[in-house]
């Protein structure tokens, strides 16, 4: 097959080309942006291998380039990249890989051009255009991956036992672009997978959490997650979302299978946003169930204070995963906690009170909490799903309403601790911070409104409570 006018759409394939003709190398473009050409999907990465020494490559292309396109190379890897526009081009000498049982790192060998295609993990990303003049945009694909792209199909070219044990990220790989490109996973491939499973071990949790976050911030993400439920590596590398599944029943009376509402909580919160902390959010908001849930003969199922306890798993599972451990950590804790307030708000009479304090306290998180609450609506009663989404909205209005009186949002408390030392002529001491506080709840509960003249007038009511006296009195 012929990708010769496809190539041609970017220019820099004739160039890289003469250079390689010019040093006598075989050059082709290879891997996923491949793939990616076929499927006709955008890609900024672009993978080169040349059979010799892909740095010196590289060294010309940059040359040609011209100013602005240096190149790094990475020793250690053989490699060496260059920017240019907005892609990534990467540089490689064809080679031959020979893997140890214990450890992920192969034994590399300057090999040809079949050698390299060989070592590669699917079909579909083991397929090399030519850039030579003699062969410019010929498809060498030695595994027929062009027919596993139309069966829309991940398999591997060898022995999938081999494959996988050899470098077992390949089957959180292999699971991670059945999602990307929703495709299926060839039996004996997922077979493969099962059988190997355990050898996921030896990968570190870093290029784990990578694959993880990829299928994360997929479309359709519960694909990926069935995926890796049922090829039992969920369990190996997530636990706590494996112990969501299951149903239980007492009395004729049973809860929902969490892990699949979970699953559809994160699909619902990708429709509505492409942040993968809000993802991360969806998947942990409900993730202390098992740890809460009781049976009450009255209420049946309960699952009290789980959106506490699932704050406080929160950080554990982070540092396991190794995710920042910042402010990312703390936002998916906070709409942990907080995801069931607005629904409890509904319920009630909504008074200003509870609405001032959920924006205090999600502060400029308020909207990403919204979209994770009407994504954990999953109820199959149409008219209930429209009557929350409808409360939802009711509770939005409010919120407007009262945060274009109140200005809590963004709470900055009117009087600071300077101000009240100052007044009293007091010294640093617990004092200050009580009388803040009890300013901060008198504005939460609507006593006074949120300015400063009316804040200095409580502070002076209140340090007088406290036994204080003011300056100018003393
Ligand atoms: P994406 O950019 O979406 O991740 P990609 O296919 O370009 O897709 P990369 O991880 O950039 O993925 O890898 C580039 C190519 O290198 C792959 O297409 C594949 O041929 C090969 N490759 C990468 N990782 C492995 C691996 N663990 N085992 C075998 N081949 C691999």
């Amino acid at each position: 097959m012929q990708y010769g006018a496809e190539l041609d759409k970017l220019p820099l394939f004739k160039k890289i080309g003469s250079q390689a003709d010019a040093m006598g190398l075989e050059c082709y473009v290879v891997g996923g942006y491949v793939r990616d050409l076929i499927l006709g999907r955008p890609s900024k990465d672009i993978d080169f291998v040349c059979v010799g020494s892909g740095i010196e490559l590289a060294r010309a292309v940059s040359g040609a380039l011209g100013k602005g396109h240096k190149v790094n190379v990475f020793k250690n890897f053989g490699t060496a990249n260059i920017r240019y526009k907005d892609f990534d081009l990467e540089f490689v000498g064809a080679r031959k890989e020979s893997y140890r049982r214990e450890s992920r790192k192969p034994v590399v060998e300057d090999g040809t051009l079949q050698d390299d295609q060989n070592r590669r993990d699917f079909t579909i990303n083991a397929m090399a255009i030519c850039l030579n003049e003699s062969c410019y945009g010929e498809l060498i694909d030695p595994f027929d991956g062009v027919k596993d792209l139309k069966r829309k199909m991940i398999r591997t070219p060898a022995d999938p036992d081999i494959t996988f044990s050899d470098d077992p990220l390949r089957m959180m790989r292999a699971i991670r672009f059945a999602n990307q490109l929703m495709f299926d996973i060839a039996p004996d491939t997922f077979d493969g997978i099962i059988r190997n499973k355990e050898r996921i071990r030896i990968v570190s949790q870093e290029r784990i959490t990578d694959e993880l976050n990829k299928i994360i911030l997929t479309d359709t993400p519960s694909y990926g997650f069935k995926l890796l439920y049922h090829a039992g590596l969920l369990e190996l590398i997530f636990p706590e979302m494996t112990d969501l599944q299951g149903v239980e029943t007492i009395n004729g009376m049973s809860h929902k299978d969490n892990f699949y509402h979970t699953l559809q909580v994160l699909d619902n919160t990708a429709k509505r946003s492409d942040d993968l902390w809000l993802r991360w959010a969806a998947i942990l908001h409900d993730i202390a169930k098992p740890a809460t849930k009781r049976f009450d003969k009255k209420v049946g199922w309960t699952f009290h204070g789980h959106e506490d306890r699932g704050a406080r798993m929160v950080p554990g599972i982070f540092r396991k995963m190794k995710l920042p451990m910042n402010d990312r950590m703390l936002y998916v804790q906070k709409l942990v906690r907080l995801h069931l307030r607005p629904i409890a708000l509904v319920k009630d009479h909504i008074t200003d009170a509870a609405i001032r304090r959920l924006l205090f306290e999600a502060g400029d998180d308020v909207d990403d909490l919204m979209k994770l609450c009407k994504a954990d609506v999953t109820s199959k009663n149409d008219t209930r799903v429209k009557r929350y989404l409808a409360n939802f909205k009711k509770v939005e209005r409010k919120m407007l309403e009262v945060e274009e009186k109140d200005k809590v949002r963004n709470f900055q408390p009117p009087i600071s601790g300077e101000d009240i030392m100052q007044t009293f002529d007091i010294q640093p001491g617990r004092v200050i911070g009580d009388i803040k506080e009890q300013i901060k709840e008198a504005i939460m509960e609507g006593e006074i409104p949120n300015n400063r003249e009316q804040a200095w007038e409580l502070m002076l009511i209140l340090g007088k409570q406290h036994g204080l006296t003011k300056v100018d009195e003393k």
